[in-house]
Order: structure tokens, then sequence, then C-alpha cells
């Protein structure tokens, strides 16, 4: 019996790894320090991400319901971050297309880049400091929504969901760690007085890049401080954001995202 529960363990955790967003081989065969040396649809993919914002429209765009509720993370730090998988657990989220039909995407996992990926206009001073990536796939494990929120540390804010989740990310490396606490997505959102999003299809900021995603970057930034992202980046060796073949596109709608209920 003992030798099935481990077999079948053993299935789940190769199931995780086998639908990753970001792949979670232990010490790869890339890194973030090296990105010119990352596959060319990294550098200059048609559709690659992160993107630069800066002209917007409103035309012909969805609109994203968030459903998300708390779960029980199973964690896994690969060297270059910490996935914190939901296992069905975590809710969803319901994107509205300009046709009328609609279609739910399942919390996989989310975890965070240090700094963000994602720029806005050239206009900031700075990169923003952290961005979060929640990862969404449809019911055949195929299509993927990515839920994207960058941070911004210039306030001794303290968000609520990053107070959750920095004391359990785990500091040993290439191992699942179930959590006994629970994480609630919900609360590591901005503050709903403005909810909508950028849209555009995009691709992994990880080897090999590739694309076939839809994103949804948060207009609003979520607020946090300082000693919150020192928190989320204690478990990596350094930088974790993809800065390398940085996209311009123009002309992003920007689409109404529903609040969670
Ligand atoms: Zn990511």
């Amino acid at each position: 019996m003992r030798r099935l529960i481990f077999a079948s363990l053993a299935l789940v955790f190769a199931a995780c790894s086998h639908v990753a967003y970001h792949d979670d081989s232990c010490r790869p065969t890339w890194n973030y320090e090296q990105q010119v040396e990352w596959p060319d649809a990294c550098k200059d993919g048609p559709d690659r991400s992160p993107i630069n914002i800066s002209t917007t429209t409103s035309a012909g765009a969805p609109q994203i319901d968030i459903q998300y509720t708390s779960f029980f993370p199973q964690m896994y730090n690969n060297e270059r971050g910490v996935k914190l998988y939901a296992n069905n657990g975590g809710g969803s989220v319901r994107v509205t297309y300009a046709n009328g039909q609609s279609k739910v995407f399942t919390l996989q996992e989310l975890h965070f880049h240090v700094p963000g990926e994602h720029t806005f206009d050239g206009a900031l001073p700075r990169r923003a400091p952290m961005e979060l990536h929640l990862v969404n796939q449809d019911a055949a494990g195929n299509a993927k929504v990515v839920v994207a929120i960058l941070f911004d540390d210039t306030t001794t804010a303290v968000n609520p969901g990053l107070s959750e989740i920095i004391p359990i990310l785990p500091t040993q490396t290439c191992r699942y760690i179930t959590s006994s606490t629970r994480v609630n997505p919900v609360k590591l959102l901005p503050d709903p007085s403005e909810y909508r999003s950028y849209y555009y299809n995009g691709a992994l900021t990880t080897p090999p890049c590739g694309g076939g995603l839809e994103f949804f970057v948060f207009v609003s930034r979520a607020m946090t401080n300082p000693t919150q992202i020192q928190g989320i980046a204690r478990v990596t060796p350094g930088p974790n954001a993809k800065t390398i073949g940085v996209r311009e596109l123009p002309g992003i709608p920007v689409v109404p995202v529903v609040r969670p209920r």
C-alpha cells in the first residue's frame, strides 16, 4: 500500500513538472545572468513576453472575472524562484471574449519575479521591484492565462497576501513541500478602486519562451514595502526577471477586471 502511495505521489509530481509554466528542473542549463544565450524565441519571437506598455486602445477586448480562493500551496524552489502550486484548490478566472463566449481557467500556480518583467512607457524611474504571475490553465491543460501584477514598494504598506506567503517559502531546493497554512491570492491583488488590466497575447518569459499565452497585466500596482520584497527575494540566488528581448507593442487594450466576491 505504501509503495502504491509513493507511486501515486510520483505521478502527481511528474504531472506537476510536465504542465509547469516555467520549467521545474533544478540546476538548469540556463540562468538569468547569461540571457544572451537563451533561445532566439526569447529575444525576437513574434509574440514574446514581457512587453513595454505604451499606447492603449479599448477595441475588441475580453473581460476577466477573478474567482480565486485560498488554498494549501504545494511549493517548489527550483533555485530561480518558488512556485506555489494550487492543485485545483485556488479557484479560477473566467474570461469573456468579445464574441460573448466565456471560458474558465483554473489557477495552476503563482510565482514572483524580482525585479518585475513588464515595463511601462519608459517613463518610470525604475523597473517595478517585483511582479507576480498567477498562471491559469483551461480544463485540457493547454491554453494558459497569466494574470500579472506589479508591485510598488515606495510606501510602508504591508501586503496581506505577501504576509501569508513570506514565512512559508522554502529555502530548501529541488523538493516539493506542502504548506500546512493557506494562502489567499485575492489578498495579493491591488486596491480594488481601479480594476482594469492591459491585455495581450504573449509567451513564456523563461526558455524555451513558447507562445500561445494570454496576459492580463493589472493597471494598478499592489502595494508593499522593501522588507516584503526582500522576504520574497531571499529564497532566490539573485534577480529572476527576463530583461532581454522586451517587445514594443503599440495599442494594448485596457480591459475590465471583475472584482473577486
Ligand atoms: Zn513568470
